[in-house]
C-alpha cells in the first residue's frame, strides 16, 4: 500500500456553546486505506466527519483532503469526496433511477444506472420506488451514491448499523471492493468486529480525542502484552455463528 497522506486532520477543535464536541483531533490517512473511526456515542466521530466534509464549520485547526485546504478549497475538495450521511433517507416515491439521474444532476455528471447500481447488487431495482426498499437495500442503495461522482475519498458513517449479519457481510466485500478499485474509504461503526476484519488502520476516539491509533491487530498485540486476560474462555463459536449455519450467508432481502 502505498503511504501518500489523502486527509490530514491536524489540531481540530469543535466546540457547540460549551460542548467540546472535537477538543483536538489529528490524525492521517492514507491513500487507499480503510480507516475506521472508532468510539462510544457522542465521542465527535461524526462531527469530525462532517467538518472534513465541509458540512459542518469548525472552530480551529487545520483539515487538508487531497491536497487541499479545507479553509481554502471547500468546493475542490466536495469534488474528491463521496458522502454517505447517517441513515440517510431520500425522496421516498421517486425510484432508484429517477434518484440517481437527480444526483448525476446535482453533481454535473453522467453515469450509468445500470453500471452504478450493478456495484451494489440492486442492479434489477431500478425501477423500484425508494420506499419499497429493505433496509440493507437502503444501505447498499446509499453507498452507491456516494459513487456517482467517482470520488477519490468514501465517507461512511455507521453503513451497517441495523442490517442483520448477512447483509453486514455482504456490505464489508461491497466496502473491500469500493477501495480495491481504489478508493480511499473512511468509516465509522460501533461493530468492533466489523473494524478488526475491515480497517487497515483505526482512531479510538473518546471525549472529542484521540486516544489510539494504529492497526486493529497492533492494538490487540499491544493490550495483551499489557498483560490483558480474557476472563470467559473462548469458544470455537460464537450466537452469530449459530445464526449463519442456520440461515445461510447469502443476501436475504432481495
Ligand atoms: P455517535 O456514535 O452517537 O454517532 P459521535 O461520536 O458521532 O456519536 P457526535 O455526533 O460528533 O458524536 O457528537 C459529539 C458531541 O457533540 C455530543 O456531545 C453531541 O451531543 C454534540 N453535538 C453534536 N452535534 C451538535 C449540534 N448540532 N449542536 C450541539 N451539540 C452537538
Amino acid at each position: 500500500m502505498s503511504k501518500n497522506p489523502i486527509i490530514e486532520v491536524k489540531n481540530l477543535v469543535k466546540h457547540y456553546q460549551d460542548i467540546k464536541a472535537v477538543d483536538g483531533i489529528s490524525f492521517t490517512v492514507f491513500e487507499g486505506e480503510i480507516f475506521g473511526l472508532l468510539g462510544p456515542n457522542g465521542a465527535g466521530k461524526t462531527t469530525t466527519l462532517e467538518i472534513i466534509e465541509s458540512l459542518r464549520e469548525k472552530t480551529s485547526g487545520e483539515v487538508i483532503v487531497a491536497g487541499y485546504q479545507l479553509e481554502s478549497h471547500a468546493d475542490e475538495i466536495k469534488q474528491q469526496i463521496g458522502v454517505q450521511l447517517q441513515a440517510a433517507n431520500y425522496y421516498p416515491a421517486l425510484t432508484l433511477n429517477e434518484l440517481l439521474d437527480m444526483f448525476a444532476g446535482l453533481y454535473n455528471v453522467v453515469i450509468d444506472n445500470h453500471d452504478i447500481l450493478s456495484r451494489v447488487g440492486l442492479e434489477t431495482r431500478g425501477k423500484a420506488k425508494y420506499k419499497e426498499l429493505s433496509g440493507g437495500q437502503k444501505q447498499r442503495f446509499s453507498i452507491a451514491t456516494t459513487l456517482i461522482n467517482q470520488p477519490k475519498i468514501v465517507f461512511l458513517d455507521e453503513p451497517t448499523t441495523g442490517l442483520d449479519p448477512q447483509a453486514r457481510r455482504n456490505l464489508w466485500e461491497l466496502i473491500k471492493d469500493i477501495r480495491q478499485k481504489g478508493t480511499t474509504v473512511v468509516i465509522t461503526t460501533h461493530y468492533m468486529d466489523e473494524a478488526e476484519i475491515l480497517c487497515d488502520r483505526v482512531a479510538i476516539v473518546e471525549k472529542g480525542k484521540v486516544i489510539a491509533i494504529d492497526s486493529p491487530l497492533a492494538l490487540i498485540d499491544k493490550l495483551i502484552a499489557s498483560g490483558f486476560d480474557r476472563k470467559k474462555p473462548v469458544k470455537q463459536a460464537n450466537l452469530e455463528d449459530v445464526f449463519l449455519s442456520l440461515t445461510g450467508y447469502e443476501w436475504r432481502d432481495e
